[in-house]
């Protein structure tokens, strides 16, 4: 039996990483740094405070994404 390489809890045959660790690979290759920044920002604080920081941490970048996602005006 294999052990995903990065959680080292799930089982996997094919790949190096669990379905779940390939999700966190799929971000890095996308977000790259970013993905680090935000997990010691939000991680780093009691379950309260880390909804908020959730919060905070994502609501600039939903309003960046739909203002991308906005028609362009002719
Ligand atoms: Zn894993």
């Amino acid at each position: 039996m294999f052990q995903c390489t990065l959680c080292e809890r799930e089982v996997c045959y094919v790949s190096k990483f669990c379905v779940k660790c390939k999700k966190i690979k799929h971000y890095l290759n996308l977000y790259e740094d970013r993905v680090y920044e935000v997990l010691d920002n939000v991680l780093s604080r009691t379950q309260t405070k880390q909804d908020n920081k959730i919060q905070q941490e994502i609501k600039e970048e939903i309003e960046n994404k739909k203002q991308n996602l906005q028609p362009l005006k002719k």
